[in-house]
């Protein structure tokens, strides 16, 4: 059965020939919805619920209450390759093949997949997708209008592309452009970006410098934040498309290591963790900008998803004699948070969702949706029939008219 569709998605990929990156949004009969989904990777709730509280994160409580949210439900030892290629096939890590940022000794990427992901299943029904930053999708792959990836993405400075980034240009070992013609025009009007976060700093690199260190990390992410977020307003402006995602992922790398945690808790240094006890709840107050910037280009016939794969928390203290509590993302950096935990309902991720049709102010209880739960969500959106090997099940509670097939604009 995997052979065969392997070979179904190859030949999609592969044969099918997609309308150049300018001529999209010219050549559909009929107006297909507006779907742009944001991915946040790691998002935890017990940090946002606060931040919402003291009305840090205004845009996203907009989304709250003009929508349905709630936890999403990932997978066992969640991580970001495995579960991003979980939401971008609905099928089991060992199904599509990306377990894990490193499999068989080599960098999780989109060749590994052995499931058709949504990119692909959408273009192939004439939607046009525009992917920008996602997680785990280097090198891309042609589509129905453009990719640009993001997390995992090799070149200088990052040659296994594990929690580090090249900028668009020193990208090596695959393309992180599709269509080619794009890169150059993004250089040219966004700038030469990095594609993701630099690597945590070691514990050596922390001795005797813990703040300035912290402090010159910060920065850096706020850097590549601003990049991110011209880059997402460039191509919403530029390119837009039935399908959009865009992806952030700075946020979880900062919890790994700057979670406000409490002396109790297992690895705590307070020359680093108490020193920008802020810092890892300022990271959703600055996603929360981003999020405006975004909201700009959601109307209200847009659909708009914002996902977590997983959530952070602290270590646990009975981990301070397991061998890979400290193990988690970069094996040199004092990590004192992580979401690796065998129990994936320890770290679950979290789901809003607002448009035409969908339930407002709706609050889903308990695991009512899951990781597995978003492409058939999507593919619903557009009509399109699940695929019989996607084990998830679309989020009908979250429309008004559950009844319905098709949701209309
Ligand atoms: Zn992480």
């Amino acid at each position: 059965m995997v052979l065969r569709r392997l070979a179904v998605f190859v030949l999609a990929s592969c044969v099918l020939l997609f309308p150049p990156v300018s001529a999209l949004g010219q050549n559909s009969a009929k107006p297909k919805p507006h779907v742009v989904v944001v991915s946040v990777n790691g998002m935890e709730l017990d940090v946002t619920r606060p931040l919402l509280l003291e009305g840090k994160m205004p845009n996203l409580s907009s989304v709250i209450k003009k929508g349905a949210y709630g936890k999403l439900r990932t997978v066992s030892a969640p991580n970001c390759p495995r579960v991003f290629s979980t939401m971008f096939t609905s099928t089991e890590p060992e199904e599509h093949g990306v377990t894990g940022f490193i499999v068989g000794g080599i960098t999780a990427n989109t060749n590994m997949l052995k499931e058709e992901p949504i990119w692909s299943i959408l273009s192939k029904n004439h939607v046009t997708v525009g992917m920008t930053n996602v997680p785990a999708t280097f090198p891309v792959m042609p589509v129905n209008g453009y990719m640009i990836s993001g997390m995992l993405t090799r070149g200088k400075n990052c040659e296994d592309g594990v929690l580090c980034a090249p900028k668009l240009s020193e990208v090596e070992g695959g393309d992180a452009v599709y269509p080619p013609s794009l890169k150059a025009e993004l250089l040219k009007n966004v700038g030469d970006f990095y594609i993701d976060c630099e690597r945590m700093p070691s514990a050596a690199d922390l001795q005797g410098h813990e703040s300035a260190e912290i402090d010159a990390w910060l920065a850096k992410v706020q850097l590549i934040r601003d990049q991110q977020t011209r880059l997402f307003a460039y191509i919403l402006d530029h390119h837009p498309t039935d399908f959009t995602w865009l992806g952030q992922s700075c946020e979880d790398r900062t919890g790994h290591w700057l979670y406000p945690i409490a002396p109790y808790n297992a690895g705590y240094n307070p020359k680093i963790n108490a020193v920008r006890t802020e810092a890892f709840p300022d990271q959703y107050v600055a996603f929360d900008k981003v999020l405006g910037e975004i909201l700009k280009h959601v109307d209200e016939n847009t659909y708009l998803i914002i996902v977590s794969d997983h959530g952070i928390k602290p270590l646990r203290e009975f981990e301070e004699t397991d061998p890979h509590a400290h193990m988690d993302h970069e094996k040199t950096t004092p990590v004192i948070a992580k979401h690796d935990f065998v129990d994936g309902d320890d770290v679950p991720g979290s789901f809003f969702a607002m448009g035409p049709g969908i339930k407002q102010n709706l609050r889903l209880m308990g695991f009512a949706a899951s990781v597995y739960d978003i492409a058939p969500t999507i593919l619903h959106l557009y009509g399109i029939e699940q695929p019989p090997q996607m084990r998830g099940h679309v989020l009908s509670d979250i429309f008004v008219n559950a009844g319905k097939t098709v949701a209309e604009r």
